[in-house]
C-alpha cells in the first residue's frame, strides 16, 4: 500500500460496508468530522452491495484506492454461511498483509454487564491459520480444511503483540492455543511466542490453553492484559471479549500491516436490524478514534474516546443493544454534542 495525500487532506478509502455499515460508517464520519480532522474521503462498494450493483465483490476501484492511499474506514460485508464467494475481510487482510488484528476491550461506566473494570486488548494474528481458505473434498461426505501455521507468521504477530505492550505500558501478554492437541500447529505458535518473548525481559510471558482461557475470561477478565493469538481463537475470543464490556455494538477494531491499516469494528452486517435506525455506532466511532491515532491525530481521537465514554456513562442516550431506545442518529447526535462541549469549555479555559 502506498499512503497519498492531494490537497493537504490526507486521503482515506471509505468503506460503507452492507447492512447496517453504511448507518454507522456515517455515524463516524460526522464524528470524526466534528473534531476538525476532515480526511479527503475516497468512497468505495464492496461486499455484498458491490456484487449485487457491479458483479464483483470486491471492485477494482476498490483495490487501486487502497492501493493508494494505504488506509480504510470500513463498515462490515455480508459473507453468506457455505455458500457463495469467499470473506472479502479475509481476502483484504491477505491482499494487503494486514497481519495484525487489534481489538482493545474495556469496561465502560453506564453499560451495565455483569463485570467490571475490564481492561485487555485481543490481538490475532489474521492471514493464515484455517482462513487461509484450502478446503477441499476427498470423497463425498469427507472434506478436509487444512491449517497453515509459519513461524513466519507466527513470529511477526508475537513481535507486534510485545511491541505494543511495550508501547503501551502493558504488564503481560497471553499466548492462547491449543498446543496439547494441534502439537505441530499450535506447538510451532507457541515456539514462536517464546522465542519472541526473550527479547522483552519487563513484559511477562504467559500461556492458556483456549477452552480454560474462554472460562477464565467468563470468570476473572481481569486476568488478562494483552492476548495474542491465531486467527480462529482470535475471532472467536474477541466476540467472546465483546460480550463482557456491553456486546458487539461497543468494541472497535484495526487490522495493521507494515505498509497500511483498515480500520472496523467487531461486529459483522447485523442484518436483523440493518435500515431501521437501530444499530449502535459507538464500535464504528471509536474504530474512528483508531483511526486518528494512525493519521496522527492523538488529541482528536482522546476526544472522541472521553465524548463516547461521557455519552455512555449519563445513561441518557443509548441504543436499545445497550438497553436503551435511542437510534443511531440519537446517539451520534449526543457524541457530537459532547465533543462541541469539551470544544467549547477547553476555549472557555485558554
Ligand atoms: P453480527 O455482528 O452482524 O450480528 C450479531 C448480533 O449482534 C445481531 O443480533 C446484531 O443485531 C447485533 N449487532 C451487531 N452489531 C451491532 C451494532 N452495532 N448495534 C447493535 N447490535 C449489533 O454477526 P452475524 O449475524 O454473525 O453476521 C452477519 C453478517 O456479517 C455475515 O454475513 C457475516 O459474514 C458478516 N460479518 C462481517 C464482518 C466484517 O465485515 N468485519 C464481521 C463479522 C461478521
Amino acid at each position: 500500500m502506498k499512503k497519498a495525500s492531494a490537497d493537504g487532506a490526507r486521503m482515506v478509502t471509505l468503506i460503507p460496508g452492507d447492512g447496517i455499515g453504511p448507518e454507522v460508517i456515517a455515524a463516524a464520519v460526522a464524528v470524526i468530522e466534528q473534531t476538525g480532522v476532515k480526511p479527503r474521503w475516497d468512497t468505495q462498494i464492496a461486499g455484498m452491495t458491490a456484487f449485487k450493483r457491479v458483479g464483483n465483490p470486491v471492485p477494482d476501484a476498490l483495490l487501486r484506492s487502497l492501493r493508494q492511499t494505504g488506509v480504510a474506514l470500513k463498515g462490515p460485508l455480508e459473507t453468506r454461511v457455505g455458500e457463495g464467494y469467499r470473506s472479502i475481510n479475509v481476502y483484504l487482510r491477505k491482499t494487503f498483509n494486514l497481519y495484525a488484528n487489534l481489538r482493545p476491550v474495556h469496561s465502560f461506566q453506564g453499560v451495565h454487564t455483569p463485570f467490571r473494570n475490564v481492561d485487555l486488548v485481543v490481538i490475532r494474528e489474521s492471514t493464515e491459520d484455517l482462513y487461509a481458505g484450502i478446503e477441499h473434498e476427498i470423497t463425498p461426505g469427507v472434506v478436509e480444511s487444512i491449517k497453515v501455521i509459519t513461524a513466519r507468521a507466527s513470529r511477526r504477530i508475537a513481535r507486534f503483540a510485545f511491541e505494543y505492550a511495550r508501547r503501551e505500558g502493558r504488564q503481560f501478554v497471553t499466548a492462547i492455543h491449543k498446543a496439547n492437541i494441534m502439537k505441530l500447529s499450535d506447538g510451532l505458535f507457541l515456539k514462536c511466542a517464546r522465542e519472541v518473548s526473550a527479547g522483552f525481559a519487563e513484559i511477562r510471558y504467559e500461556e492458556q490453553i483456549v477452552d480454560a482461557a474462554c472460562m477464565r475470561l467468563v470468570t476473572d477478565p481481569q486476568a488478562f492484559d494483552v492476548l495474542l493469538l491465531e486467527n480462529l481463537y482470535g475471532d472467536i475470543v474477541s466476540d467472546l471479549c465483546a460480550g463482557l464490556v456491553g456486546g458487539l455494538g461497543v468494541v472497535p477494531g484495526a487490522n495493521y500491516g507494515d505498509k497500511g491499516a483498515i480500520f472496523e469494528a467487531i461486529h459483522g452486517t447485523a442484518p436483523d436490524i440493518a435500515g431501521k435506525g437501530l444499530a449502535n455506532p459507538i464500535a464504528a466511532i471509536l474504530s474512528g478514534a483508531m483511526l486518528l491515532d494512525y493519521l496522527g491525530h492523538p488529541r482528536e481521537a482522546k476526544r472522541i474516546r472521553a465524548a463516547t465514554g461521557e455519552v455512555l456513562q449519563s445513561g441518557g442516550t443509548l441504543t436499545r443493544d445497550l438497553g436503551g431506545i435511542a437510534t443511531t442518529q440519537q446517539m451520534t447526535d449526543a457524541v457530537i454534542a459532547s465533543l462541541r462541549t469539551t470544544a467549547s469549555s477547553a476555549a472557555d479555559h485558554a
